[in-house]
């Protein structure tokens, strides 16, 4: 069996919650503090405190939508716009390509449960992703 790393041994302790507050909330909220790149009415894009790559941030919507699996028809504008934001950055902090990211549940590796585009780059990706 593989080393489980850090990232996987966390999702496999997290689990959806009802919706219930999570760390993203108060950093939407300004409670605690955050390396903010990007925010609009919608959304708020930090960079990652457990960088995976040279460049790894994270694109959030403010709306509390827990994980991909709840999102909805009426998430459509918003799901469209955090990709559209996805590559607004990308495309200017990224011009040589970037990889976008939705870790969904347990086996998905998902350790906080408020939706969130990662976005990877400033070097080679591989593939498949571990
Ligand atoms: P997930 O594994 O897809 O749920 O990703 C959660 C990500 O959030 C991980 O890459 C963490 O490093 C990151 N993260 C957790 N807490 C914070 C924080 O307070 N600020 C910035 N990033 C965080």
């Amino acid at each position: 069996q593989r080393k489980m790393s850090n990232e996987v041994e966390k999702a496999s302790k997290s689990h959806y919650n009802n919706g219930s507050e999570t760390i993203f909330d108060k950093i939407i909220a300004k409670k605690i503090p955050a390396d903010i790149i990007y925010e609009d009415e919608q959304c708020l894009a930090f960079n990652d405190v457990a960088p995976q790559a040279p460049v790894h941030f994270l694109i959030i919507p403010k709306k509390r939508i827990p994980m991909l699996d709840k999102c909805e028809e009426h998430d459509k504008d918003i799901l469209g716009h955090l990709l559209l934001v996805a590559k607004k950055l990308g495309q200017s902090k990224l011009p040589k390509g970037y990889r976008l990211v939705i870790n969904n549940g347990k086996e998905g590796c998902q350790s906080v449960y408020h939706l969130h585009l990662h976005i990877l780059g400033g070097r080679q990706m591989n593939w498949p992703p571990g």
